[in-house]
């Protein structure tokens, strides 16, 4: 489908245009729809179907969306943290999505992207997480590091991605997920993309998500 029918803000056809996509990939095109309009979201879909602007994309399309609601004053100082946070199992994996970030948000004015990413110096990530920011990726152990000491406010969250949930699962993160998961608020919209929703990966889901729809391409 042609990605114009996908309810997508103009300067962000703009960068897609600019990846030279003529179309948008199966997964795309059912999980950016409901996705802008704040449903949670089960998705199984491989490496290289194009999931990644599946969830960066609407993620991008809200962060635009809630700059125009000017009713909500910023004081200075105060630390705001990310709308968007996108967790991920691996620094690589986490680089990635940070990288599809970049490139579908080059045309959003003043866009702030921040990964914490575990193995890298703390004192750049502090700066960026209390700093004005719209979108942070992250790895979980690290995010939890900077929760614990303060350094990182999730109270303003909207949307939470977990990329490859099973993995992150696999890995142990599961208390830490839920942890990062606890202090975001829960009136937040939650989408969740595994290989499989067997077992644990399927409980979690059955914690995170409210009344979610499954997409499975
Ligand atoms: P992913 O599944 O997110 O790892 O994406 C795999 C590759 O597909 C990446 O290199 C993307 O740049 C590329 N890609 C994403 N969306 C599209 C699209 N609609 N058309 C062609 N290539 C795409």
């Amino acid at each position: 489908m042609s990605f114009e029918n996908l309810g997508l803000n103009e300067v962000l056809l703009r960068a897609v245009k600019d990846s030279g996509y003529e179309n948008a990939t199966e997964v795309q095109t059912l999980a950016i729809p409901p996705a802008i309009e704040g449903a949670d979201l089960m998705v199984s879909s491989r490496t290289g179907s194009g999931k990644t602007a599946s969830f960066i994309l609407p993620a991008l399309e809200k962060i635009i969306a809630a700059r125009g609601d000017n009713t909500k004053r910023r004081e200075k100082g105060k630390i705001y943290g990310p709308k968007v946070l996108v967790l991920a199992p691996t620094r690589e994996l986490a680089m990635q999505v940070a990288k599809a970030a970049q490139t579908y948000g080059r045309h959003v004015q003043g866009l702030k992207v921040a990964t914490v990413l575990g193995g890298m110096p703390y004192p750049l990530q502090i700066r960026q997480l209390t700093g004005p920011l719209d979108l942070l990726i992250a790895t979980p152990g690290r995010l939890l590091d900077h929760l614990a000491s303060g350094k990182c406010v999730l109270e303003n969250v909207e949307m939470l991605v977990l990329d490859e949930a099973d993995r992150m699962l696999d890995m142990g993160f599961i208390d830490d997920i839920n942890t990062v998961a606890a202090a975001t608020p829960a009136t937040r919209q939650t989408v969740m993309y595994s290989a499989t929703f067997a077992g644990h990966v399927g409980r979690l889901a059955q914690e995170l998500l409210r009344d979610p729809q499954r997409i499975d391409v």
